[in-house]
């Protein structure tokens, strides 16, 4: 288990995510305190060590320095919203261990919102507007959360709308995100890590919760069946593709400018970064989201197709 969280020998956040398993009261405070501030973040109080060297090329305007500040800025967002919207389910959590799970999760999200904003300023005095791509993405989804916690008080809805929709759908941008800035901003690709780390047990806690809550009372299927749904519905009327895409562009514009540096890094096994293209890039991430997903609504007792 300590493995998870290690700098070193934590898996990737896609492996992670569909082969851990952990509970609410294996990662309370105390483990939190010994894995994370002690374990993971240790000499990488921003998200990566003094080793981990932004070249001079990426800090000046060009298509690299957009796609990565822009991405920088929306994801710092996100997990702002996403550490606001913790709040409510502390309050909410029905026992001491998920309360200190998400007093834990509350401080990572809060902490990923910092590195990410920490690491844009690295690379910008003039933060990217993204308020467009804020408005049409993030307050949605930010709104329908809220209904569920805030309104509703509905402790396994948030946690499901969360686990389910907004982490296992993002994930797999993050771990993107990681490989393919690695030869080009290795202190990028650190802070990504960094993050994906914590996500792994975010997503592998969250769906325990979910699991557990599940086999106590299998009368909240349905009603959790049609959350999901209703959060696809909403997922699927949101401009996060575009979004994506148009960073992949930059990208990609970037990417060539320096082929040099970036030789024979292979994104993954097989496959020179070199030689991939915006939508090869974002295809493979929506098919890791898409079988990470249903490895996870498996585990929880929630995979729409099934009878059990
Ligand atoms: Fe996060
Ligand atoms: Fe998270």
């Amino acid at each position: 288990m300590s493995g998870v969280a290690d700098w070193e020998s934590a898996p990737s956040l896609i492996d992670g995510a569909m082969t851990a398993e952990l509970t609410a009261a294996d990662c309370g405070v105390a483990y939190w305190l010994g894995a994370v501030p002690q374990g993971t973040l240790r000499g990488h109080v921003y998200g990566h060590g003094p080793e981990a060297v932004t070249p001079a090329f990426m800090r000046e305007p060009g298509p690299l320095n957009e796609a990565l500040t822009q991405e920088l800025a929306f994801r710092s967002i996100a997990e702002d919203k996403a550490t606001r919207a913790l709040g409510h389910l502390v309050a909410l959590a029905p026992d001491t261990a998920s309360m200190e799970f998400y007093a834990t999760q509350l401080i990572d999200e809060a902490r990923h919102a910092m590195v990410f904003r920490t690491h844009m300023e690295e690379l910008t005095r003039t933060p990217p507007d993204v308020s467009a791509d804020r408005e049409k993405i993030l307050v949605p989804l930010e709104e329908f959360g809220l209904r569920a916690l805030r309104d509703r008080r509905d402790f396994i809805g948030g946690v499901i709308i969360l686990t389910v929709l907004v982490e296992g759908v993002l994930a797999p941008a993050a771990e993107l995100s990681e490989r393919k800035w690695r030869p080009l901003d290795p202190a990028a690709a650190d802070v990504e890590r960094g993050a994906g780390i914590d996500e792994i047990r975010h997503l592998v806690v969250g769906s325990s919760i979910a699991r557990e809550h599940l086999l106590a009372r299998p009368d909240e299927r349905p009603r959790l069946l049609e959350l999901i749904e209703d959060g696809h519905r909403l997922w699927a009327t949101l401009p996060t593709q575009d979004m994506v895409y148009r960073r992949e562009l930059l990208f990609q514009e970037g990417l060539r400018a320096h082929a040099g540096l970036v030789g024979d890094y292979e994104i993954w096994p097989g496959r020179r970064l070199a030689d991939t293209t915006p939508e090869e890039r974002l295809e493979t991430a929506l098919e890791w989201s898409g079988r990470m997903q249903r490895t996870r609504l498996d585990y929880m007792g929630l995979s729409s197709g099934g009878t059990t």
